[in-house]
């Protein structure tokens, strides 16, 4: 119950639909609960659309990536008393001192992954720092399989409760140390991190598939934090510097 500690009684005292998978035929049964409180009323929709429409005007082109923004109810991944917030470009504190990333910037970095692949899904996918489950739950949208690891096991276990009502059979949680990699999905068309680190470590280079891609927040030498994509091709890796990011930091063993 992590998701919604200070909903109505009226809904704890029904907490199958607060877990229903189709939360909108749950709505409709029960119009006088609302889903949310303030400002993310039934018509969530309503308010992700306008959050795509924003996107789309920040640059955002990939369709794959904005129906994925319109689809995963982010909501549902914050805490009740930030959930009029959920559909602001802004990050959340979600427990355990870490944040959900800004729409803006998990939009950039799934399109990122996405890279040239014209069309379709992307294959097997690795996410360092699954947090509340968020960026996880997009990616689900993106991808064939996605493999989403966490250091910290109490947010490892909210993601999990968090998913649980979105049923995506092809997202798995796993717990652990990112900073390894998960090899036993490797090798992956893509890796994304959600934490920033001094440097990509080897391990994700190593189980990256040729053709595939890694997006990682990193530490530059005037100690600020770039997104870096580098590319595996047949014969290099090839390593590009974007933008200017703030990611909580990238932290080795589990707590
Ligand atoms: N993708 C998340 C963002 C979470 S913040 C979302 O959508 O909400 C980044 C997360 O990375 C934190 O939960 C932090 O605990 C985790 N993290 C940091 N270092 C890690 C590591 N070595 N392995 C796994 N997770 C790590």
């Amino acid at each position: 119950m992590n998701r919604r500690p200070g909903f109505p009684a009226r809904l704890d005292r029904s907490p199958t639909q607060v877990r229903a998978p189709a939360p909108r035929v749950a709505a409709q049964a029960r119009p006088a609960a609302p889903s949310a409180p303030s400002g993310v009323g039934l018509d969530s929709q309503a308010i992700r659309t306008r959050m795509v429409t924003r996107l789309a005007a920040a640059g955002i082109a990939d369709a794959r990536v904005l129906a994925a923004m319109g689809r995963i109810e982010r909501h549902r991944f914050v805490d009740s008393a930030l959930v009029n917030q959920a559909y602001e470009d802004t990050s959340l504190p979600i427990g355990l001192g870490q944040t959900i990333s800004k729409p803006s910037v998990v939009a950039r970095m799934v399109e990122l992954l996405l890279g040239a692949l014209p069309a379709g899904r992307l294959g097997r996918v690795l996410e360092i720092g699954t947090g509340c489950g968020y960026q996880a739950a997009v990616l689900g949208e993106v991808a064939t399989e996605v493999y989403s690891i966490e250091r910290l096991r109490g947010l490892h276990e909210k993601a999990r409760e968090n998913l649980r009502p979105f049923r995506l059979p092809n997202v798995h949680l796993l717990f652990g140390d990112g900073m390894q990699g998960f090899a036993k999905g490797a090798p992956y068309a893509g890796i994304i991190a959600a934490a920033g680190g001094e440097a990509v470590p080897q391990a994700w280079i190593d189980q990256l598939a040729v053709g595939g891609r890694i997006i990682a927040p990193t530490l530059m030498p005037d100690r600020r934090q770039a997104l870096v994509v580098l590319e595996k091709t047949p014969r290099e890796l090839r390593r590009s510097v974007l933008e200017g990011v703030h990611f909580v930091p990238l932290k080795s063993g589990i707590a």
